[in-house]
């Protein structure tokens, strides 16, 4: 196996200077992030590749060997960096280089990688910016088609006058004194058992190998301030009310250059004029007059995508049932679609004129004004059943 030139892994040129170095490696290792590319092989080679690359490179005697001998001056056991001809293992990234990603607490994103509880082993800490709730209202047209929405959102952002590094300028930041850059700290206490020796997190740099002297104006050397930023979200057709899609890193940003949070995004139904949902049939109610429904007649019927007649047959009674096929909504990630349902009401006229009266009340005695319903007609409830199941 044929490795790639360590500089050009971490894309830098071989007078880079070591601040440098390491600002190209966090990119690198937080672009290819095992949390943020699950299952991801190729995404876990190149985070691997660039922790060997800065393994190497940010060590002066292990880079000054590999700038004279190549691969072959730091390859096998080059002793210290526990990396051996076969690259380095995950636990191994995390161990040494986990405080890459910056200090802070709350959850760590290895958690999740390592089954949990994890977090502080080799010292390393990540600060994971915090989640972004927002509530987004569609009408059911939105739903039913999908959509795209541009939405400002107030959240925290990377500080631009620092880069989210907290310091006031490059002259500013320094190796932390306490811990000589590494961010890790070696205590030895004395136990019953013996001494023991112990690894921690830097309490003076909290881990980053760095410390700042003066802090930058604009973020009070959080790395982070208060801002605005439009985001694009695009909505499956087929949502419902209540439901939550989240977009992952579009949340708050984390200080000292963490991971982003996530965007959790809220369902909002707008309710329909006209159009009743039901899972993802829609229910319309048509009211039809006693003649209309005597003579039958072509009937115009809202639906999502506009008007559609719908033929009332003569004879039609109260309570019918009528679909629209394929005209309800969008399975959510699914070509199916569900319907549109009419329900006929029959209008009865509640004020009538002398002349009207005198016309019904001949009609009256006609036996087809009888009511003579059928003993096999289907009740309400089967017919709801029938319809949606
Ligand atoms: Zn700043
Ligand atoms: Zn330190």
């Amino acid at each position: 196996m044929s490795k790639r030139d360590y500089y050009d892994v971490l894309g830098v040129s071989r007078s880079t200077s070591t601040e440098e170095i390491k600002k190209a490696y966090r990119k690198l290792a937080i672009k290819y992030h095992p949390d943020k590319n699950p299952d991801d092989k190729s995404a876990e080679d190149k985070f691997k590749e660039a922790a060997e690359a800065y393994e190497v490179l940010s060590n002066p005697e292990k880079k000054q060997r590999y700038d004279h001998y190549g691969h072959a001056g730091v390859g096998g056991a080059s002793g210290g960096g526990g990396y051996g001809g076969g690259g380095m293992n995950m636990e191994d990234i995390f161990s040494q280089f986990g405080d890459i990603f910056g200090s802070g607490g709350g959850g760590s994103p290895f958690e999740s990688f390592f089954g949990g509880g994890q977090q502080s082993r080799g010292g390393r800490r990540v600060s994971k910016g915090t989640n972004l709730r927002i509530k987004v209202k569609l009408t059911l047209e939105e739903i039913a088609n999908g959509a795209e929405k541009k939405i400002k959102v107030n959240k925290q952002i990377v500080c631009k006058t620092c880069d989210g590094t907290g310091a006031k300028d490059r002259s500013s930041v320094s190796t932390c004194k306490t811990c000589g850059g590494s961010g890790a700290v070696r205590r030895v206490t004395n136990t019953i058992l013996g001494q023991m020796q112990t690894t921690s997190t830097c309490p003076n740099c909290n881990g980053s190998g760095t410390q700042i002297t003066a802090k930058c104006g604009s973020c009070h050397g959080e790395g982070v301030v208060r801002g605005e930023e439009t985001i694009t979200i695009n909505i499956p057709a087929g949502v419902s009310d209540g439901m939550q899609l989240s977009m992952s890193g579009k949340g708050n940003a984390a200080p000292n250059g963490g991971i982003p949070g996530d965007l959790i995004i809220l369902i909002e139904e707008i309710p329909h004029e006209t159009l009743k949902r039901e899972g993802n049939n829609v229910v319309y109610d048509l009211h039809v007059s006693i003649i209309d429904a005597a003579l039958g007649y072509s009937a115009e019927v809202p639906t999502i995508d506009g008007k559609a007649k719908i033929k009332i047959e003569p004879g039609t009674q109260s309570g019918k049932l009528l679909r629209l096929k394929g005209k309800g909504i969008p399975e959510i990630n699914s070509y199916h679609r569900g319907d549109e349902i009419i329900h006929i009401n029959i209008w009865t006229p509640k004020a009538l004129s002398a002349e009207e009266r005198t016309i019904l009340e001949r009609l009256r005695e006609s036996p087809n004004f009888k009511p003579q319903p059928g003993k096999n007609d289907k009740s309400f409830f089967e017919k709801m059943k029938e319809y949606f199941e």
